[in-house]
């Protein structure tokens, strides 16, 4: 009998466990080196005397324009977050765009507009490009890559591999927000209340944060796979456990009842204009200020804290009193999301 050939699955796009096998198994190994192994945000590099931070994503979401962003904001603030999540100042971009034939002018004159004003509202330039064109049926109208520089300061050594024992962990706002919205849009579901993509760039909020509190330990954006992912990917990267409590997550009334509808939990649900910070004890209180007093952080909550007990676990405390494992999701129960 012939054996069955491994192939590439949408599991495999979902930033959990299946893409980390695949990261693991053919580009790790093959790649191999101490930037890349980190496996964090953005990989940060010594050139002279500067410390940049660099970091590259592809946006293939569908569909490309939905309720509160399309896909060309989102590959500015995808990629402007995950240099600001490493603690670095974004300041150049490059972007390069796969067309299909066909593709109406209009919509990418649109989706190019509303990247220039994400540009300026982040404060990066794009300063390198790219246009290739494919037939008609083989892409989906456009997908953009972006790869970010960016600079990080004397004093800042933000890592997933950095949270500490009793680090208090923050969460900036809402979870499930960009998820629901891209899904809602994609399936032309209808709800009571306008579900809106939390789309934005954080680098603002971030810098509030390290000017006033240069001693964070780790911080993520939450994207693919949600808080759970996030969560777990640092509990790893650090060996640590981490608690939550369920109570604490802010959640908005609208995605909790589309969640709900949809058999979806938000903790696993995409957002991308949210921050996972983890601080030391003393410093939280400070760092939670800043973070509501930042128009993109109004309704954050210290959500958890870093435990020694079960290391590389998420656990979390129910609102029933119960608890339960927070697993690093299989794959991917949203493709196309960003
Ligand atoms: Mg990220």
């Amino acid at each position: 009998m012939e054996k069955k050939r491994d192939i590439v699955t949408m599991d495999h796009g979902g930033g959990g466990r299946a893409a980390r096998d695949l990261i693991e198994r053919c580009f790790l190994s093959r790649f191999d080196n101490p930037y890349l192994n980190r496996m964090d945000d953005s990989a940060v590099v010594t050139l002279g005397t500067d410390r940049l931070a660099i970091t590259t994503d592809s946006y293939v979401v569908d569909p490309i324009f939905f309720p509160g962003g399309d896909i060309g904001s989102l590959a500015v603030h995808g990629t402007v977050n995950d240099l600001s999540v490493q603690g670095a100042r974004p300041v150049f971009l490059s972007a390069a765009f796969i067309l299909e034939e066909g593709f109406d002018l209009a919509d990418l004159e649109r989706v190019l507009d509303a990247m220039a004003e994400s540009t300026r509202r982040a404060e990066v330039s794009i300063v390198a490009g790219d246009t290739k064109v494919v037939p008609r049926g083989r892409c989906d109208k456009v997908y953009i890559n972006t790869t970010g520089v960016g600079l990080v300061e004397d004093g800042v050594h933000v890592s997933g591999s950095n949270a500490q024992i009793n680090d208090r962990l923050i969460l900036s706002g809402s979870a499930g927000d960009h998820g629901i919205a891209v899904l809602s849009q994609r399936e032309g579901l209808r709800f009571d209340t306008e579900l809106v993509s939390d789309s934005a760039p954080l680098n603002r909020l971030v810098g509030e944060i390290l000017s006033g509190t240069p001693a964070v330990h780790a911080m993520r954006d939450p994207t693919r796979g949600g808080v759970a992912a996030s969560l777990n990917e640092i509990a790893n990267q650090s060996n640590v456990g981490i608690v939550i409590r369920e109570a604490a997550i802010p959640v908005k009334e609208g995605v909790r009842s589309a969640c709900e509808i949809l058999g979806l939990d938000p903790l696993y649900v995409a957002n991308e204009g949210k921050i996972l910070v983890f601080v030391g004890p003393e410093d939280a209180p400070q760092v939670l200020e800043t973070i509501r007093r930042n128009p993109l952080g109004r309704e954050a909550q210290i959500i958890g804290e870093v435990v020694s007990t079960h290391p590389g676990q998420v656990v979390m405390k129910t609102m029933v009193g119960g608890t339960r494992i927070v697993d690093m999701p299989l794959g991917e129960q949203l493709p196309r999301i960003c």
